[in-house]
């Protein structure tokens, strides 16, 4: 038995990132950016105002006061998205409204809130810097200049630069398409009627969510009953795909034909049986392909918490790794136990806890109750899993670490 820690590496060490592919910026929200993107554009173009006012040349207001107020002639005007017919003149502003582009001879904007109008003309009782209220050309990004690097996870402001660069396109990296397969002669997939010793496939449905958060392309390749062949001919439906997953069938049991038929996909294994609790028996095979690169498979267990579990310590990082992601491994934060956590098992234990923040700004820890691996009901209730070494109880006040599944604060 091989423990989590040498079983991600050997699966890591087998995995590489896909291509990449064109998509339109709409499409493009938390996807990977495949390409280093350089600056095209001086952005802002131009130097414009930051405010509702006037444009004036800063000498004019030198020794303006209130005593001794500048008078200058408003004898132009810039709105946004157009520009001044001629340059400003010394004892002249221009109305200028935000976004307007600085007229030339201007070198400063005063807010219209601080002058006082006068006819055509403006009162300013105070001097103006150059540069007041004025955004300098360039301000954002300059032309040629390294903006966004590959690697890069697109979110709303990546995405409204890019817009600014006015890119329609982006080059991301492909999202990795992951066949899910079930097994089991007692599973029934949504739609059917599980028959008297039957139960509905949950373990897919969870599987694919899983796959989808993680920046994966789910397809089901459905339920094949406990036999090698059907297990076998539904697999092979998924050998197009970037990566597999299944559940179930994977124990030592007489009705455990998983191994049996990656076997006979050709399949290489690399790792069987983890040191861990839940999901023990996992195994990570990849199935070799001509021209193609090999084909990465997890064997994941049946039970609904251990299939999810070890699709999170395992599966996810693999998917992360395909899908070109810099970050492969959720935050581990260290909380305090609210109440005892025991694990009673030999094995490394993955225990289900949900999160508080206490009083001093740090995590609280605490069981989400039965830790069965059937107990679905403790995967919803758990912010996180906490990691607790073979026969050890945290005890209440004491440290432990725990995976942060979802964000709590
Ligand atoms: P196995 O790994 O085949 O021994 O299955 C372990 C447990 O997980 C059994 O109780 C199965 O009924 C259950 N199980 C297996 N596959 C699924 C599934 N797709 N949905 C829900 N439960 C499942
Ligand atoms: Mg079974």
């Amino acid at each position: 038995m091989i423990s989590v820690e040498e079983a991600l590496e050997r699966i890591l060490a087998r995995v590489n990132v896909l291509g990449d592919e064109q998509v339109p910026l709409t499409g493009a929200l938390h996807r990977v950016l495949a390409e280093s993107v350089v600056s095209s554009l001086d952005v802002p173009p131009w130097p414009n105002s930051s405010m509702d006012g006037y444009a004036l040349q800063s000498a004019d207001t030198r020794r303006a006061s209130a005593p001794a107020p500048v008078r200058l002639a408003v004898s132009g005007r810039v709105a946004a998205g157009h520009v001044a017919e001629r340059a400003v003149g010394s004892g002249e502003a221009f109305r200028i409204f935000t976004g307007g582009p600085l007229p030339e001879g201007a070198d400063s904007v005063i807010p219209q809130e601080d002058v006082i109008v006068d006819g055509g003309v403006i009162v300013v009782s105070r001097p103006v810097n150059a540069g007041d209220f004025v955004r300098p050309r360039g301000e954002d990004m300059r032309a040629g200049e390294g903006v966004l690097e590959r690697g890069r996870l697109l979110g709303p402001a990546e995405l409204g630069l890019l817009a600014a660069l006015a890119r329609a396109q982006v080059r991301v990296l492909r999202r990795p398409r992951v066949g899910v397969l079930s097994t089991g002669d007692e599973i029934v997939d949504l739609g059917g009627h599980p028959g008297p010793g039957q139960i509905p496939n949950s373990n897919t449905y969870s599987l694919m969510a899983q796959v989808e958060e993680a920046g994966g392309n789910p397809v089901s390749l459905g339920v094949a009953p406990d036999r090698l062949d059907e297990i076998e001919a539904r697999l092979r439906w998924g050998l197009d795909c970037d990566l597999l997953i299944s559940s179930a069938g994977v124990s030592v049991g007489e009705h455990d034909f998983v191994k049996a038929a990656l076997e006979r996909l050709g399949a290489e294994q690399h790792l069987w049986l983890v040191d861990m609790r839940p999901g023990k028996p996992i195994a990570f095979a990849t199935i070799p392909s001509s021209g193609k690169r090999a084909l990465p498979v997890f064997a994941l267990p049946g039970n609904p918490v251990s299939a999810m579990v070890t699709f999170e310590l395992f599966v996810r990082p693999a998917l992360l790794r395909l899908g070109g992601h810099a970050r492969l491994q959720r935050p581990v934060v260290e909380a305090h136990a609210d109440a005892r956590i025991p694990n009673r098992d030999r094995r490394r234990g993955y225990l289900r806890v949900t999160l508080s923040v206490g009083g001093d700004g740090g995590y609280r820890a605490r069981l989400t109750g039965g830790q069965g691996s059937g107990i679905l009901r403790s995967m919803v209730a758990a912010d996180g899993l906490a990691i607790v070494p073979g026969d050890t109880t945290i005890e209440a006040g004491a440290t432990v670490p725990v995976i942060l599944l979802r964000d709590v604060r």
